[in-house]
């Protein structure tokens, strides 16, 4: 999993997502939903928030079409387009991933189904998220 966190608060995303799950970080003390992760949460002060699995469903938030070839995105052919995805069963908290799909379609709030995925940059395969329209 060279390329993300093995050791930061964030690593069991990576490691989850790397095995086709997505997991969100949800504080068992408070019930608030974290992203980025903590090691403490800042509203009640628990220790060591829970990770809870989760469905890939989410509606979107907004959308970007990149024509640009950014350093490193060799492996994704631009133009292409990045969604950022709110999650309304984990406090509607936003993650992106690549879109695949007619991007005519796209409006807000529509839903989308997600699915665990690799992407290429520079010379290593991240773990990462592909969302559809449902
Ligand atoms: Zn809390």
């Amino acid at each position: 999993m060279a390329g993300t966190s093995t050791d930061g608060a964030d690593a069991p995303y990576w490691a989850n997502l790397s095995d086709g799950r997505l997991s969100m970080q949800c504080c068992q003390g408070c019930g608030d939903w974290k992203w980025p992760a903590v090691t403490r949460c800042g509203r009640c002060g628990t220790d060591e928030p829970q990770w809870r699995e989760l469905p890939f469903e989410a509606v979107v938030f907004s959308w970007t079409k990149v024509h640009y070839a950014f350093g490193g995105t060799d492996g994704i052919a631009a133009p292409y387009i990045t969604v950022l995805a709110a999650l309304p069963q984990a406090g509607n908290r936003r993650l992106f991933g690549l879109f695949e799909g007619d991007e005519t379609q796209l409006d807000f709030d529509l839903p989308l189904v997600g699915r665990a995925s690799t992407t290429r940059f520079g010379s290593i395969d991240i773990p990462s998220i592909r969302w559809r329209l449902a």
